[in-house]
């Protein structure tokens, strides 16, 4: 619990501000807090209220009686309250305030203070609330508050992976527990493995948008169901299935509770898919309809986005524990028997021995399914046809909407600079006119892009230095390679970004598939390249353990390692670092597994250039002039020789197209061809791949 010491008055706003994550969007947010106390904010991992707990009364009072910092803060103040009242920019005849939608996901990945998620399923929630806070759509959220959220990696000196797990101090991160009108905590009730669990709420405050938290750690709760909420995807089976009633069963009463009725539920992936059984119970319960006019009622309600690609990476359960983990009561006041309901988990229901999906589940149960992607659209179609006996693949009624991200997280302090000044001081509303966009980005002086662009690169080189030396010295390195980091890196060589969830078809080992050919690019004296990676693999999984493990064992390789680095803990903070500031983004995922990626986008709007097989958004995105194909797109059904095709791909367009490009100066030393690129791709990708754009869809062909 922090001791909140007193803030001199001038300070004030500042406390305000610390309890709304709009601060960790807005231009000088970030930096109006770290200037308080850079070594503090750094320690309590940019948590605002910590920071302001932990500053010393001294440093405070020195702030409060610096006029140019005050000023800093009043007009960040300024911002926050006509932010919190603008106008929206999305006006819906059927979204209101008294009718929002309700935005349901397993993870929310808003801020690197709140570890609530694991990877790119939160950091997309997130940026979803913060897009609906900024176009003004009606929307709260419902999540869960887990007490250890997703692991933190470290790699021993042998390269092999090890987990911590920190623990999550509510009391200390900048939410509030939710209240009944009497002051007494609220709490909401399911019965599960026929117990009364209890859980509490917290609220974080996102822009406009509010996210719930549920909370099953307090005492009255046997000690088991106090671990409902304990990890984020840390347990077995058995957790996941409680964890998700909780959300969805929970979820709904939750909002019952504090007096909302969503227009629309929206079902972001199937964890929360038992949300309609729980609407469906209140319509037999309280209009006496029987179950099969319920689901039509629950449907006119409910949304549904699919984000997994292969039929292994939707949540699945034995029978048995479904039936455990609801006991005979809540099938009862379905007006179901058991088959009957566990048949709604199945894909043919009359097949007794298939196990309970999600997936099917929520198809079944919401008016519209959506894939993240064009591509994931399709493959979607396909993969559950099978649910529509009878039609043809084209005519399954799955749509898609392809995932965006939050352009004012994302791109650079320096580069939205240049937006201000050469776009508009509101660049965010021109992304809503490509053509003024692109007209905007070209009169961009090719100068002030590279030079900001250099400057980024600089940062990110004393970033990777800073953390090298870091974990060299917690892992009790010897003294001259700790030393060496201080000189690894180079700002002008071409700096290739690799970094995500190191998992199967990600393919981390394509790269590596020719090591020597490998080396000579990276030590290619006149053109050298270099590699920054990042990702972090499921502690259960051994194979992806060891391709990190492979890949760790280059940084004793005197050859390589002053050029290639694995930076530990990928988080959005390391996230952010990478995509404001790399040359190139690889990703080298096995189509068509890629769903849509993200991480991709995020570069893009950096001016950075992807060089990716043609999956997800990447091939919806990819013209020719904005970046970099690995690969044709035509596939045979053999993975070896699609692999052994990709990786020659690779390395071709590295040495034939990337390297010459980057490398071909003018007279002043300044790759235009390459800024050429940079431009096309902030021209051509960021107006389609923001989450403005995207929340903006569902609003308008999904929610309404
Ligand atoms: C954006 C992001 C992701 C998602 O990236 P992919 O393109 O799906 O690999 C994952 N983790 C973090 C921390 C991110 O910021």
């Amino acid at each position: 619990m922090i001791e909140t010491t007193e803030l001199p008055a001038p300070l004030l706003p500042l406390e305000r501000i610390a309890w709304n994550y709009w601060w960790s969007w807005a231009a000088d947010g970030e930096s109006v807090f770290r200037d308080l106390d850079a070594d503090i904010w750094e320690e309590c991992e940019r948590n605002p209220r910590q920071l302001l707990a932990k500053t010393s009364a001294y440093r405070l009072a020195e702030a409060a009686t610096d006029p140019v910092y005050l000023e800093r803060v009043h007009r960040l103040d300024a911002s926050f309250q006509s932010y919190m009242v603008s106008q929206p920019h999305l006006q819906l005849e059927t979204i209101t305030q008294e009718h929002p939608v309700a935005y349901f996901c397993a993870e929310f990945g808003v801020h690197t203070s709140l570890p609530l998620y694991s990877g790119g399923l939160g950091i997309l929630a997130g940026d979803h609330l913060k897009s609906a806070s900024d176009l003004g759509l009606p929307l709260v959220a419902v999540g869960l508050l887990y007490r250890y959220g997703y692991f933190r990696q470290r790699l021993r000196n042998d390269g092999w992976q090890e987990e911590h797990y920190g623990e999550t101090h509510p009391n200390d991160l900048p939410i509030h527990l939710v209240m009944n009108a009497d002051g007494t905590p609220l709490r909401i009730e399911v019965l599960i493995r026929e117990r009364n669990v209890l859980a509490q709420v917290w609220r974080a405050d996102v822009g406009r948008v509010v996210l719930h938290l549920l909370d099953t750690n307090i005492p009255e709760n046997a000690e088991t169901d106090r671990w409902v909420t304990g990890h984020l995807y840390g347990g077995d089976r058995e957790t996941r299935i409680v964890q998700e009633m909780l959300l969805g069963i929970g979820g709904v009463r939750l909002l019952r509770k504090l007096g909302i009725t969503p227009r629309v539920f929206h079902l972001n992936e199937g964890h929360s898919a038992f949300l309609t059984l729980e609407l469906a119970r209140e319509v037999v319960q309280t209009m006496g309809q029987p179950f099969a006019s319920a689901i039509d009622v629950v449907k006119q309600q409910c949304v549904f986005t699919t984000h997994t690609p292969v039929a292994a990476g939707n949540d699945e359960f034995d029978a048995s524990l479904v039936t455990r983990a609801f006991g005979p009561g809540y099938f009862k006041e379905l007006g179901l028997s058991e088959d009957e309901f566990l048949a709604l988990g199945r894909v043919d229901p009359a097949n007794k021995s298939e196990r309970y999906g999600l997936t099917p589940l929520a198809i079944r149960m919401c008016r519209s399914t959506n894939g993240v992607s064009r591509k994931h659209g399709e493959v979607s179609r396909v993969l559950w046809q099978k649910l529509w006996p009878g039609k043809n693949v084209e005519d399954v009624p799955i749509s898609y909407i392809t995932n965006g991200v939050h352009a004012p997280t994302w791109v650079s302090l320096l580069l939205r600079h240049l937006l201000e000044t050469h776009v508009d001081q509101d660049w965010e509303a021109r992304l809503r006119t490509p053509e003024q966009w692109a007209e905007a980005i070209a009169r961009i002086p090719d100068e002030e892009l590279w030079m900001a662009h250099m400057q980024l690169k600089e940062r990110l080189v004393a970033f990777i230095r800073h953390r090298s030396a870091q974990s060299r010295i917690a892992a009790g390195e010897r003294a001259d390679y700790i030393e060496a980091a201080n000189t690894m890196f180079d700002p002008a060589a071409l700096t290739i970004g690799f970094a995500r969830r190191v998992a199967g078809y990600k393919r981390w080992n394509l790269l590596l598939t020719d090591q020597e050919r490998l080396a000579r690019l990276i030590n290619n004296e006149d053109r050298p390249v270099q590699f920054v990676f990042a990702g972090k693999a499921h502690p259960q999984d051994e194979g992806s353990k060891l391709v990190l493990q492979q890949l760790a064992r280059w940084k004793y390789d005197p050859a390589v390692r002053q050029r290639a680095v694995f930076l530990e803990d990928y988080d959005q903070e390391i996230a952010r670092q990478l995509v404001q500031s790399v040359d190139v983004w690889l990703n080298v995922p096995r189509r068509p597994q890629e769903a849509s990626g993200t991480s991709g986008e995020k570069v893009a709007i950096n001016g950075g250039l992807n060089l990716s097989i043609l999956d997800g958004w990447w091939l919806e995105g990819y013209d020719g002039t904005n970046g970099f194909a690995i690969g044709s797109g035509n596939d045979t059904a053999d993975v070896a020789k699609i692999d052994a095709r990709d990786a020659e791909s690779l390395y071709r367009t590295l040495e034939l197209e990337v390297v010459p490009l980057y490398y071909a100066r003018d007279e002043a030393g300044l790759p235009r061809q390459w800024i050429a690129m940079m431009k096309r791709a902030i021209q051509t990708l960021a107006p389609k791949y923001n989450s403005d754009r995207m929340v903006e869809d569902y609003a308008q062909k999904i929610y309404s």
